[in-house]
């Protein structure tokens, strides 16, 4: 019996992890649930699931939380802050962590549970993005298992050769082609992008996520920190990395070999089929997930992405070849811009403007320590709310 902890467990991919566990209660329990200030929710999964662990980030949620749960579920302990996250991840009882949660915010948590040698089942991209070799050393040093549940990454696990190492090129491999939707926004005339709203950005056309990776989607920023993601997960180059557009994602990425074979993952746009890979490797159990009808699809469609509508696909690249925190830059300016946009404060196209701006006005630091990641992470917000009051002036 594997003991989880869900990190974020009422957001999406929160809720798909719940989905495969229930349907698994001879492998798998749950020891430990988080959100942040979502009360309703995590009651209802506390009742369900029975935890031992309940953690709401946000002070005033955990008292109401600990309230509601005194008639439904006692035995459940109630936890806050930060430090609730942090613990929740480090148990010793615990054998897996979903690290679920959106942004930033995802960080030490999931840094700690890597450090205490869990199976780490990784969606939050931002916690790699920001903190790269950091957090692979961690992994490295502390015989963490890493497993992405992100599709695309998950696709390129699935399509590497047995036991990867550090040097695929080594092993055969030439390329990594990640796949994108390329979001609702694909074929938009590029004058009217300005004018979308985000109701707009988050009515994605294939996958049903939280809003901010939908507004990434949308800026195709989400595929910018997948580069980065798959730089530090497959220990290449972001030139290695070829992005192929592919509005169907029926493919959910592709590896190249040396020989000419060229191996892609294909499912129906499901979460529940990464998330279920992640739990259960190296072996497969059911997922729930339809399965696919290649004949129901008939067509599948190619296409080069356009930086010049999707200016993010750059600036994550350059960030990336830039190295030390700069993509921890780009990911703050990014969480601070998506924000702005969704409260109707910026125009869509403002989105990558603010994120050129802080990534040319704050300067870069070798990404060594957490610490030096969390204050260049600081700035770079401080930095982004100007860029933001600069574009309303
Ligand atoms: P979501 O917004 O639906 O859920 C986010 C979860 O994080 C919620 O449980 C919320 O309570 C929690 N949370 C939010 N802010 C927090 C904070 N400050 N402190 C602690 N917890 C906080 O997001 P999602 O779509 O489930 O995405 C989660 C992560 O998975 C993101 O990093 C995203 O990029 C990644 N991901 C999602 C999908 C998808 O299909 N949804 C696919 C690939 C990767
Ligand atoms: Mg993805």
């Amino acid at each position: 019996m594997k003991k989880i902890t869900v990190l974020g467990s009422t957001g999406s991919i929160g809720v798909n992890t719940l989905d495969v566990v229930s349907r698994h209660p001879d492998k798998y329990t749950v020891k430990a649930l988080t959100a942040n200030t979502n009360v309703e929710s995590l009651l209802v999964q506390c009742i369900k699931h029975k935890p031992e662990y309940a953690v709401m980030v946000d002070g005033d949620a955990a008292e109401k939380l600990e309230q509601a749960l005194k008639n439904n579920a006692p035995d459940v302990t109630v936890l806050s802050g930060v430090d609730g996250l942090v613990k929740v991840a480090e148990l010793d009882e615990v054998d897996y962590v979903m690290a679920a949660i959106v942004g930033a915010a995802g960080l030490l948590p999931t840094l700690a549970a890597a450090k205490k040698g869990k199976r780490v089942l990784l969606a939050n991209k931002e916690a790699l993005v920001m903190s790269g070799k950091l957090f692979m050393d961690t992994v490295e040093q502390n015989n963490a298992e890493l497993l992405p549940i992100d599709s695309e990454h998950n696709a390129i696990f699935q399509c590497m050769p047995n036991d990867f190492g550090k040097d695929i090129e080594q092993q055969g491999v030439k390329k990594i082609l990640l796949t994108a939707s390329g979001g609702p926004f694909r074929t938009t005339a590029i004058e009217q992008l300005s004018m979308m709203t985000p109701e707009q950005a988050c009515a994605h056309p294939n996958w049903v996520m939280g809003r901010k990776i939908s507004v990434d989607s949308a800026t195709m920023m989400n595929k910018g920190l997948e580069i980065i993601e798959a730089c530090w997960l497959f220990h290449v180059q972001a030139d290695f990395i070829q992005v192929v557009i592919h509005p169907q994602s029926v493919i959910h990425s592709m590896v190249q070999y040396n020989d000419g074979s060229v191996l892609a993952q294909l499912g129906n746009p499901d979460m529940r089929t990464p998330i279920a890979y992640g739990l259960a490797w190296p072996e497969r159990i059911d997922a729930g997930v339809e399965r696919l009808d290649l004949f129901d699809i008939a067509q599948l469609d190619f296409v080069e992405p356009d930086e010049k509508r999707f200016p993010c696909l750059r600036l994550a690249r350059e960030a990336m070849q830039q190295g030390g925190t700069s993509s921890a830059i780009l990911n703050a300016a990014n969480e601070i811009a998506v924000n702005e946009f969704l409260n109707t404060r910026i125009r869509f196209t403002d989105i990558d403007r603010v994120i050129e701006t802080v990534l040319e006005n704050v300067t870069q630091h070798d990404a060594s320590t957490l610490e030096i990641i969390l204050d260049d992470d600081k700035l770079a917000r401080e930095y982004a709310i100007h860029a933001v009051k600069d574009l309303a002036a």
